[in-house]
């Protein structure tokens, strides 16, 4: 099915908004950004899973702007960490992202090769302005590798080994990414979903 509807992304992550735009424009959508819309906002992520805190991003756009607005909350979950980072991924410790990279790697010194699993975990929340909410997650497993490997993608995808593809995240090309990562992963499920709600009669 053919669709064009105007969406508001709620990010400021360059990256990721690269990366959920590529996706998004790819299955029918008119893509706007905050910087479009001239909005600066930064709500705070109060919520206590992946799912609570991309609903609070995505109904702060849409009220902000009025559009339908879509925000995507992700993280690492580490199985020998207990889940950690985890909703905190982003503020795991203070400094940038390799910083935070280091910390994981230093966190993990000793676990053994057999224990490093991990997945990556995103949450998608669409808002629209009549209070309907299409919520879907996605998910990408992976291991964790014992040093920086590629330099590419963001955040942690340096130690983010994915066995399919002999290659960390940094290493494999961003179009290959967007096919398995855990956010095109619950943007099939989202267009699923919407597809169902504009069927249904949403957004007429
Ligand atoms: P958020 O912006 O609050 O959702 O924080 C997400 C954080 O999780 C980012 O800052 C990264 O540290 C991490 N993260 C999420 N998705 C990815 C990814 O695709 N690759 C690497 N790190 C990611």
């Amino acid at each position: 099915m053919t669709f064009l509807n105007k969406l508001l992304i709620a990010t400021n992550n360059q990256k990721k908004l690269k990366e959920l735009s590529a996706i998004l424009i790819d299955l029918g959508f008119e893509c706007v950004t905050l910087r479009d819309m001239g909005l600066d906002i930064d709500p705070e992520e109060t919520g206590t899973t992946f799912a609570e805190n991309s609903y609070i991003k995505a109904k702060c756009g849409m009220e902000a702007s009025g559009l339908p607005c879509i925000a995507d909350d992700s993280g690492l979950a580490v199985d020998a960490l207990d889940g950690a980072p985890g909703v905190y991924s982003a503020r795991y410790c203070e400094g940038t992202d390799e910083d935070r990279v280091a910390f994981l790697l230093k966190n993990m010194e000793n676990v053994d090769d057999g224990n490093r699993t991990a997945r990556f975990v995103s949450a998608i929340t669409c808002v629209f302005p009549n209070g309907d909410t299409i919520a879907a997650e996605g998910y990408c497993e992976g291991v964790i590798t014992r040093e920086v490997m590629g330099d590419g993608g963001f955040g942690y995808d340096p130690v983010f080994y994915v066995k399919a593809h002999k290659a960390t995240f940094a290493q494999i090309p961003q179009a290959v990414k967007n096919e398995i990562s855990h956010r095109a992963n619950a943007l099939k499920i989202f267009k699923g979903k919407m597809e169902l709600y504009l069927k249904e009669g949403g957004l007429k």
